[in-house]
């Protein structure tokens, strides 16, 4: 008797078995392929099929048929459908979730495996702008949107992409354009006569070494192409991609979260005169399939998204491309929390492609790498163009009265610039109009009541916020202590800077760039603009400001308060501080004119900030790595983190705590590996839940591995281990 072992999407580390529906031929399935099932209660469930076996230990009278099977082949080529399961035990995370993580939503619901049978639009053969006259802007508009998707578009996407589908019917009439039933046949890939719509930049010899030694590798090599701001990483990007393309292969590109902008995304889209697919947040369920589709089938040629396109199937893959490497985005904060970028290196060995790491601030971890010769070091260390590294200067604000939060020898920079006809960003990575709220009589301040933390005051509309659970209130008129009306805001957010600031400089525009003021869409895009007439301005923001934009007229960049992540119990607090650092200076002076950098500090003597300014980012991560090593961190040690919540305080600490015993009494732990707390979270109360970590760490990670595989078994057995949730994370980048 064969039974089908299926993965499926629960929290339980196991396969489940059911015969195969009546009629199945058995011969014909393959792994990967997805079967409904009823499970338990849920009468509807998609499980992946991962083997067929001849044993079950399922009694036949428990034994259930499977419903349906949904796919004659699977979703997911072989390989990523192994590397999924890989990922899965890599991370310790139950099986079934990890590989569904791995397909698009509509697939995980189980709709079938195909492009939705649209009518979509394209240009006429031979339609081209000039027959239109100057004046039919909206036809124009809708045209040129058209001849940028020779393969077809649909209403919605040409909607999403500024066109009006009022305008289809004209153009129609004019044999201009033509509605066509969509089949992946009628996809066929073909290189354009013309690959490229604008020209090359011709390279310096930097980028041209980095392209060439990219595109004359064989096989699977990583690359940590490491180039300072505004040294045209973008560039050479393109230029590896161009060969890619004319290979007729595809690439994917990754992208940090908040770095997937229009402006990054026209960017590849004003190069090559082949569709550009992206994988964004905004996308439908059905929008997505199609996406995912179209890359598997290799119809679409460049692929953009965010950490979870990692998956997204190539049928003919060229190369990888994990732009800011660095940045935290790339790893899951939660459930399945793998590192896209880590993946990207595993999926690219499977591919036999080569993958390029590029930031101008390496994670220590991928630096590290590069030094031991496993990835191949890539440099460009001067900017591209005439464009000259910014000058730095490091503002002691200790002795300062201060505005608001700016110095006053700050305002007079700004005043100056300004005056220049040139371009401020400040950076203050704090939105809202205050952190926090006192009494001025009894000096209570106003407090999450599910966090450890103060409520954020926020004017723009009046509220009180709190940035960790999202809880929300009104603000108080009085305290609720003591009653009294003498209620304070202190310190200052973006929004309270861009009041201070529309103060003093009344004659200028003020822009605020944080995630509250760019909620709307096209708000951002309208600032942007509006940036880019290169009139002057102020830019105010957060983080949001540092990644992914190119501003050629900033020339000062004021950074307000970058040094609280100095002194943070994170021992990635210094690593992280310095590359914010370094991407929020590198958006002055990124064209002709010269920029300047002011980093406001209460710790102006601070030997390793002083070494980033004055010797640069390597020369830093190279004291830092020094100080990884002494210490025992990583990258020289591996580590894994288990947390625990509880809804009582105390309760998961002490779960932890008799974790830790069995781990050390039993020999689940290797004499090599060791043990660190637990610890409550430095915020021990989240959203209601109290929080505990017990950090397990070894020079191995093989011998790590061997301990947390023990370690799950032993927690899915404890009774104990249900009072609490208890999750793994596996390499964690959050301490
Ligand atoms: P990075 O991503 O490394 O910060 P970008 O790719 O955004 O830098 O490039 C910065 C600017 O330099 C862009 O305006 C780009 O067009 C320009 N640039 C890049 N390469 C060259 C080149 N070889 N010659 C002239 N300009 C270049
Ligand atoms: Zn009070
Ligand atoms: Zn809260």
């Amino acid at each position: 008797m064969s039974v089908l072992r299926l993965a499926i999407p629960t929290p339980l580390r196991r396969l489940f078995d059911y015969l195969p529906p009546a009629g199945t031929q058995l011969d014909t399935l393959h792994p990967g392929v997805r079967v409904r099932v009823s499970f338990g209660k849920q009468k509807d469930v998609i499980g992946l099929l991962i083997e067929i076996s001849e044993h079950t230990d399922v009694p036949a009278s428990k034994l259930k048929p499977a419903l349906e099977i949904l796919d004659q082949h699977p979703p997911l080529p072989d390989h990523l459908f192994e590397l999924a399961r890989w990922a899965a035990s890599y991370y310790h995370h139950p099986l079934g979730d990890a590989v569904q993580l791995a397909l698009p939503v509509m697939l995980r619901k189980g709709a079938p495996c195909q492009f939705a049978h649209a009518l979509l639009w394209r240009a006429s053969a031979g339609a081209s702008l000039d027959a239109l006259s100057s004046r039919a802007k909206k036809q124009q508009e809708t045209l040129s949107i058209l001849l940028e998707h020779p393969q077809g578009i649909s209403n919605d996407a040409l909607r999403a992409e500024g066109g009006e589908t009022v305008q289809l019917k004209k153009l129609a009439e004019k044999g201009l354009a033509e509605q066509f039933e969509f089949t992946p046949d009628s996809h066929r890939p073909h290189l354009p006569p013309e690959l490229l719509r604008e020209p090359v930049l011709s390279l310096n010899s930097q980028q041209q070494q980095a392209v060439d030694s990219v595109n004359q590798s064989s096989g699977f090599q990583p690359f940590l192409l490491e180039g300072i701001t505004g040294s045209g990483k973008t560039e050479v990007y393109l230029q590896i991609i161009e060969a890619v393309l004319k290979a007729g292969k595809q690439a994917l590109i990754l992208v940090p979260e908040i770095g997937l902008t229009p402006q990054t995304v026209a960017r590849f889209k004003a190069r090559f005169n082949l569709p550009v697919v992206v994988l964004h947040s905004n996308l439908s369920e059905r929008q997505r399939l199609d996406a995912w589709l179209k890359a598997r089938e290799g119809v679409a040629p460049i692929v953009i998204g965010t950490r979870s396109a990692l998956f997204t199937p190539l049928k003919h893959p060229g190369v990888l491309i994990i732009d800011e490497e660095h940045d935290a985005s790339f790893k899951q904060q939660d459930g399945f929390r793998y590192s896209a970028r880590d993946l990207a290196i595993a999926r690219a060995h499977r591919e036999q492609i080569p993958v390029v790491l590029g930031t101008a601030t390496p994670a220590l971890e991928t630096l590290w790498n590069a030094r031991q010769g496993r990835y191949q070091h890539l440099k460009l260390t001067q900017r591209a163009g005439n464009a000259k590294p910014p000058r730095f200067e490091l503002m002691d604000i200790r002795q300062t009265a201060l505005n608001d939060g700016l110095s006053t020898a700050l305002l007079r920079q700004i005043a100056n610039t300004l005056k220049q006809g040139n371009q401020v960003l400040v950076f203050l990575n704090r939105r809202g109009f205050s952190p926090s709220m006192h009494c001025d009589s009894c000096g209570a301040i106003a407090d999450c009541r599910r966090c450890d933390a103060h409520m954020t005051l926020h004017m723009k509309p009046p509220h009180l916020h709190c940035h960790h659970c999202d809880s929300q209130r009104p603000i108080p008129r009085q305290c609720p202590e003591c009653g009294s009306h003498e209620l304070k805001a202190v310190g200052s957010g973006t929004e309270r800077s861009e009041q201070t600031l529309t103060a003093m400089f009344p004659k200028y525009p003020i822009l605020r760039v944080d995630r509250d003021s760019t909620a709307r869409k096209d708000s951002l895009e309208k600032m942007m603009k509006q940036v880019h007439t290169g009139e002057p301005c102020i830019l105010i923001g957060t983080q949001m400001l540092a990644k992914g934009h190119h501003f050629p007229d900033v020339t000062l960049v004021a950074i307000l308060n970058a040094d609280g992540g100095l002194f943070s119990a994170d021992f990635r607090g210094m690593e992280r501080t310095a590359q914010l650092i370094i991407q929020v200076a590198g958006r002055a002076g990124r064209a002709e004119k010269p920029g300047n950098v002011v980093m406001q500090t209460m710790h102006a003597d601070h030997p390793a900030i002083n070494r980033l300014i004055e010797d640069g980012y390597s020369a830093f991560a190279d004291d830092e790595l020094q100080l990884r090593r002494h210490t025992q961190l990583p990258p020289f040690q591996h580590l894994a983190l288990l947390k625990a919540e509880a809804n009582k305080q105390g309760r998961a600490e002490a779960f932890l705590r008799a974790v830790r015993e069995q781990l050390e009494q039993t020999g689940m732990l290797s004499p090599q590996s060791r043990c660190i707390g637990p610890f409550p979270f430095t915020m021990e109360k989240k959203a209601g839940v109290f929080r505990a970590q017990l950090q397990l760490q070894s020079p191995q990670r093989a011998d790590l591995h061997r301990s947390l595989g023990l370690l799950c078994q032993f927690l899915e057995q404890l009774p104990e281990a249900k009072k609490v949730r208890w999750t793994l994370d596996v390499d964690p980048i959050e301490v």
